[in-house]
């Protein structure tokens, strides 16, 4: 069976790993980050919109589409889903559980960029692990707050008030409690992104009593089957019965 993979987590390459050998996979990236070596066929970049994956899904005869990206990567679910329509053909999903905060964590969950900044009023040294978002925003720093944004990859812009890290995960929960104390932090920005590779951050913010500011996942389209756990999905594909 052929078998495209969208993918961009960890999670995504296991499923690659797991299906190469019994499947015809090709397993799709964004190219913002460095593509895995895997035994199957790698595409790098995007196709065009729905329009452009549904082209590619029929061109290449692609029987079952799997969308394995990251949650809060919901453009490319949401082509996914239009272009399986458009190809006809099943489009399964591999969805990470979130994270849940313990009954002493103090987690506040904001729906956007707004709300965000409301919920940051009354601290003075937030720490945001969201993106590229914050470097928005710049100009919305107030005077008595200051930011450390930590992302992948940006040019340091000449701003009072700001500490940008660029860094790549995975974070260790030790490396993450000196961070936080280093700043001075006293509020955690974070997305639920969920898995282990970098909840590290909100372990140490546990660990110190810091409140967390947690934007919440995007609403996600519907697949014809999802999974939290990619050996279960793995299984289902072998089983055969994909609706
Ligand atoms: P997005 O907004 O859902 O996607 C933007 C465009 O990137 C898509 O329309 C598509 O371009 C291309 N694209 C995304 N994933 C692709 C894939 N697996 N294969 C081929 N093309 C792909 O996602 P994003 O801008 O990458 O990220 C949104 C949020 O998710 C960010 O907060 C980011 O930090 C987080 N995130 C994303 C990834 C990832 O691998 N995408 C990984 C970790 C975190 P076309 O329309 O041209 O096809």
């Amino acid at each position: 069976m052929r078998v495209l993979i969208l993918g961009g987590i960890g999670e995504a390459v296991k499923l690659a790993r797991l299906l190469a050998p019994r499947h015809d996979v090709i397993y799709s990236v964004a190219g913002k980050g460095r593509a895995p070596e895997l035994d199957c066929a790698v595409r790098v970049g995007g196709f065009g919109g729905g329009e452009g994956l549904g082209d590619f899904l029929r061109e290449k005869g692609v029987d079952l589409l799997l969308d394995a990206t990251h949650p809060y990567a919901a453009q490319i679910s949401r082509n996914a889903a239009q272009a399986a329509e458009r190809a006809r053909i099943p489009l399964w999903a591999y969805r990470r559980p979130a994270w849940r905060p313990e009954p002493t964590d103090d987690w506040r969950e904001v729906a956007d960029w707004p709300a965000m900044r409301a919920a940051l009023a009354s601290f003075r040294r937030p720490f945001f692990t969201i993106g590229l978002e914050p470097l928005q925003h710049l100009s919305e720093i107030p005077s008595r707050q200051r930011w450390l944004v930590r992302c992948l990859a940006a040019t340091p812009p000449d701003t009072p008030n700001l500490t940008l890290l660029r860094a790549t995960g995975p974070f260790g929960v030790e490396e993450e409690l000196k961070l936080l104390r280093d700043f001075r932090i006293d509020v955690l920005v974070a997305k639920n992104s969920g898995g282990s590779a970098v909840e590290g951050k909100l372990l140490a913010a546990r660990r110190l009593g810091l409140a967390v500011v947690m934007l919440e996942r995007p609403v996600l389209p519907a697949s014809g089957r999802h999974f939290s756990d990619v050996e279960c999905l793995s299984a289902a594909l072998d089983a055969g019965t994909f609706d």
